[in-house]
């Protein structure tokens, strides 16, 4: 492992701070939260601009319109995006952090030629159809039944806490096509066109007040075989594959603004008053700040290590479950840390008098679905004490 940037490495960062000094000067203030039409629009649009300068998919293959380059300038790239404030992947994270990489690193070749372009150039948003009412954290028990009829499988179920459904063009959905032997055994990925006839969207609203859940109810749905990822009834194979990206490589961004966050606490510390002087004088508050900066810095290096052991493989290994077990977890105690400090502005989702509430208060509602989504924490557990310390599987 070598953690050094080389200097084509160091010239990409150059040029990339460049572009965005440029690109960032006059971009439109993005939409309101819960305007999914104007926020799809404005997330493509800045995809677009990336995908037009050769920013998009840095990692991807060059010939489906990705620059190629290394996991290493991937994380260049991160880094200097958050740095610079720019737009995240947005509605379209399905798409951009692992339904694309799982079709680049699995896909057919027509599948990888037909959608992967789309997703770079910022055409195409998906969504990801895998939990059910009563298949989450045990994903394998997975009802929504798929049966072949000639060259398409006719889809009848229901999927649940699917983000960004109702911007969605396609979907990456896990179907139940066997009922023979191990559970694991009888599902395949398919790439789901959201428009087809039979697709009803339900959103859900969240204790953040948000509306990006959706129930997704399907009936008779058609999907050609041909969008097929992976053998029938291998699709559990496919699906590890989209986990080892989805909590390998996605929280990255997530990590270098919890940075942020982090720092942005210290001046609000500075700025409000306690009992009779600013709470920064409080030691208690400085210790738990300097050992949550720590622990960012120790997941800093993690993230490095996973990286570079991703630049050989091209899929991100099980190590992305210890990465995500324990950011999310230290994600939730920024969180308490920021309400400790906010006193009474903890109240508020507005900012109150320019103190920088809000964003801390987001942030901490935001945590507590941290350590559900991508698996939950017990899950991580199990897959970290199963396949990392190899003690005895769980009975199923
Ligand atoms: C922000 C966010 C975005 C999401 N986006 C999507 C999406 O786009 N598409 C999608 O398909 N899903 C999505 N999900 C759903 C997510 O994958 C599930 O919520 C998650 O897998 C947990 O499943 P569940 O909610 O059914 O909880 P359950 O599986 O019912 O779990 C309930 C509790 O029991 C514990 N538990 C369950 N089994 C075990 C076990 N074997 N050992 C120990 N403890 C156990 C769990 O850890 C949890 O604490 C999202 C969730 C969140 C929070």
């Amino acid at each position: 492992m070598d953690l050094k940037l080389t200097e084509a490495e160091l010239a990409f960062r150059r040029e990339l701070r460049q572009w965005l000094t440029v690109e960032l000067d006059g971009l439109a203030p993005p939409p309101e939260k819960q305007d999914w039409e104007s926020r799809r629009k404005y997330d493509l649009s800045w995809q677009a601009k990336l995908y037009q300068a050769g920013y998009a998919g840095i990692d991807w293959p060059k010939q489906v319109g990705g620059r190629g380059a290394s996991p290493i300038e991937q994380m260049i790239y991160i880094e200097e995006t958050e740095r610079a404030h720019a737009p995240y992947v947005g509605v379209n994270f399905v798409g951009l952090l692992h339904a694309g990489p799982t079709i680049a690193a699995i896909g057919s070749q027509e599948q990888q030629t037909r959608y992967l372009p789309g997703i770079l150039k910022g055409e195409e948003v998906w969504c990801q159809g895998f939990s059910e009412p009563c298949a989450g954290s045990d994903l394998a028990a997975l009802s929504t039944k798929a049966v072949r009829d000639g060259d398409e499988y006719i889809v009848s179920g229901q999927k649940i806490w699917t983000s960004h459904a109702q911007v969605a063009d396609y979907c990456e959905l896990l179907v139940r096509t066997s009922n023979e032997g191990p559970k694991h055994h009888g599902i395949t990925w398919l790439i789901l066109d959201m428009k087809s006839p039979g697709i009803e969207i339900v959103p859900l609203k969240t204790i953040g007040n948000s509306t990006e859940f959706s129930q997704v109810f399907l009936e008779e749905v058609r999907v050609p075989v041909a969008d097929r990822v992976g053998e029938e009834n291998q699709g559990w194979k496919v699906a590890m594959v989209t986990f080892s990206f989805e909590r390998g490589t996605a929280f990255i961004s997530d990590l270098i603004r919890s940075r942020e966050l982090l720092k942005s606490l210290v001046t609000i510390a500075r700025e409000t008053r306690g009992n009779s002087s600013p709470l920064w004088n409080d030691s208690a508050i400085r210790y738990q700040i300097g050992h949550l900066s720590a622990e960012l810095d120790a997941l800093w290096s993690l993230t490095l290590r996973n990286v570079s052991q991703a630049s050989k493989d091209r899929v991100p290994g099980v190590g992305g479950s210890v990465f995500k077990l324990y950011y999310s977890e230290l994600r939730q105690r920024i969180g308490d840390l920021a309400l400790k400090i906010l006193q009474r502005g903890a109240l508020a989702m507005d900012d109150i008098a320019g103190m920088g509430n809000a964003e801390h208060v987001e942030g901490y509602i935001y945590a507590i679905s941290m350590t559900i989504a991508a698996g939950t924490s017990q899950v991580q557990r199990n897959i970290i004490a199963e396949r990392i310390l190899g003690l005895p599987r769980q009975a199923s």
